[in-house]
C-alpha cells in the first residue's frame, strides 16, 4: 500500500469506530471492486430495491450491477415515462428493502451530512426503506459539520449543477452565492448523527476518489 492507500484506511477503521456508536454500520473497501462485491452481498436475492441520484453509483460499478441482476425488483425512475410514473417511482422507493445513495460528505467523527434539491433522496436517507447502503470516497471525508457544508457550497454543488445543467450562479462562476431561484439544488441540508433503528444505514468507505 500506498502512503495515500494507508492513509485512508487509518481514516476509515476512525470513522468506523465512530459510526457503530451512532448505530451505523461501516465497511472498508479499499477499491470500486471491493464496494461492488460488498454492495451485491448485503442485497438480498428478491428484495426490492432502488436508488438516488449518484455518480458515485455509476463509477462504482454499482449501479449497472443492479439493473444487471436478474433477482432484484430494481425500482428505476429512469425508466418512467409520464410525470406520473416519475412520482410513483419516488414513492415506491419509500417501501424498498434496500435504498442506495451516495453522500456528499462524511465527518471524521462519523456524521453524514447531505444538502438535496428534490428531498427524495434525504428522506430515503431518513426514513422508509428497511435498509440504507451509503457509497462514498474517501476524497468526501471532512473534518466537522460545518467543513462538510463548505465542501458542499464549494466542491459539490457547483458541478453537479453543470451535470444537471442548471442555470445557477455557482455554475455560472463556480461561486456558492445562496441562491434561491428555480434551479438551486440546495433546498434541504440533512445531518445524520445517529441511526434511529440501529444498523439500518450502512456505510461503505471506498479508498478512491470518487463523485463530486
Ligand atoms: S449557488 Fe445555489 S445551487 Fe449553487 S451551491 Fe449555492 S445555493 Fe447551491
Amino acid at each position: 500500500m500506498n502512503p495515500k492507500q494507508i492513509f485512508y484506511k487509518t481514516q476509515a477503521e476512525t470513522i468506523i469506530q465512530h459510526l457503530e456508536k451512532r448505530r451505523m454500520k461501516g465497511y472498508y473497501c479499499p477499491t470500486c471492486a471491493d464496494a461492488l462485491k460488498t454492495a451485491m452481498s448485503l442485497t438480498a436475492s428478491g428484495s426490492t430495491v432502488s436508488f438516488g441520484g449518484s455518480m458515485t453509483l455509476m463509477e462504482t460499478g454499482i449501479l449497472d450491477a443492479l439493473k444487471n441482476r436478474t433477482d432484484l425488483h430494481l425500482i428505476d425512475r429512469s425508466l418512467a415515462r409520464t410525470p406520473e410514473e416519475i412520482k410513483q417511482a419516488y414513492r415506491d422507493s419509500f417501501h424498498t428493502d434496500t435504498y442506495f445513495l451516495s453522500t456528499n460528505a462524511i465527518t471524521m467523527d462519523g456524521q453524514l451530512v447531505n444538502v438535496d434539491g428534490n428531498g427524495n433522496r434525504v428522506a430515503a436517507l431518513i426514513y422508509g426503506p428497511d435498509q440504507v447502503i451509503v457509497v462514498t470516497g474517501m476524497n468526501k471525508v471532512v473534518s466537522t459539520v460545518e467543513d462538510a457544508v463548505r465542501r458542499i457550497k464549494t466542491i459539490a454543488s457547483p458541478p453537479n449543477c453543470i451535470r444537471l445543467n442548471r442555470k445557477t450562479p455557482c455554475a455560472a462562476t463556480g461561486m456558492c452565492a445562496d441562491c434561491l431561484g428555480d434551479d438551486c439544488i440546495c433546498s434541504q441540508t440533512v445531518i445524520t448523527r445517529r441511526s434511529g433503528i440501529a444498523g439500518r444505514i450502512k456505510v461503505l468507505l471506498v479508498g478512491e476518489t470518487l463523485g463530486y
